[in-house]
């Protein structure tokens, strides 16, 4: 443990880490107040691409955690470095909520439905039948379709949502092509986080609750991994994997005993 806590940063995964749902896990805010009074480093990262960092900073704020915007990195600021990484002047046909179109406007990537270069989805709620049929013909004339993270559902107090793996399959049906997807388990997302922390990888240790996109990520982006039992997995769930977790704690709040 002690090696974990010399590491310089950290990049925690959101929900099942820090909280779930709207209500803050045991052990967070000493995490918390720990690695601001120690100077360390750290991003919360999050596949959804549905707020912007300064209304996650007011979300964890309702729950009694003070952390600027600064600390915050989306699937929907990865999606737009990375659009703008490949394609500078790009435009975007974006079906999203708006934390995704400001994330492609502070690229400097602008919004067109004539003829964009990439048709982008995220988790919205006002996905309808016009914006799907629009996205498909624009795939069809040849606009590439980007998903902003391949989760296939969102955890909601009502029960389960769709997330934007599961709102973009009717495109890649009706279209044939197949999206390309930024957020994890795709470890862009890691290593555009690092450069945000602009840490060398080994000074940093990566946070998360799921084996299939937390750890996986943080393997193939060759940072020191730390799996938490609070969220999503179970520690027998553990040996299910070709892949391992280098620490696994029962929540964050064991890292400091
Ligand atoms: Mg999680």
């Amino acid at each position: 443990m002690h090696e974990i806590l010399n590491k310089k940063g950290f990049i925690c995964d959101m929900d099942g880490v820090i909280y779930h749902g709207n209500e803050i896990l045991p052990g967070v805010k000493d995490f918390v107040n720990w690695l601001i009074e120690n100077d360390k480093k750290f991003i919360f990262l999050t596949n959804s691409p549905e707020r912007t960092p300064h209304e996650l900073s007011m979300k964890l704020e309702r729950m009694g955690l003070e952390v600027s915007a600064e600390h915050f990195y989306t699937s929907a600021m990865a999606t737009a470095e990375f659009l703008s990484a490949q394609n500078p002047d790009c435009t975007a046909y974006v079906i999203g909520e708006a934390a995704l179109t400001k994330a492609m406007y502070d690229k400097k990537i602008y919004m067109n439905d004539i003829n964009p270069d990439y048709v982008v989805l995220g988790e919205t709620r006002t996905y309808n039948f016009e914006k799907l049929e629009k996205a498909i013909d624009l795939v069809r004339k040849g606009a590439k379709l980007i998903g902003a993270n391949p989760d296939t559902v969102g955890v909601t107090e009502k029960g389960i949502m769709p997330a934007t793996g599961a709102l973009i399959s009717p495109i890649e049906i009706s279209t044939g092509k197949k999206a390309y997807f930024v957020g994890k388990p795709n470890p862009l997302i890691i290593r555009h986080a690092l450069n945000q922390i602009n840490l060398h990888s080994a000074d940093i240790a990566f946070i998360g609750d799921r084996m299939d996109t937390d750890i996986i990520a943080g393997i193939e982006s060759n940072i020191d991994t730390v799996l938490v039992l609070t969220g999503v997995t179970a520690k027998e769930d553990i040996q299910n994997f070709p892949y391992k977790p280098k620490y696994v704690v029962n929540g964050v709040g064991d890292l400091l005993k």
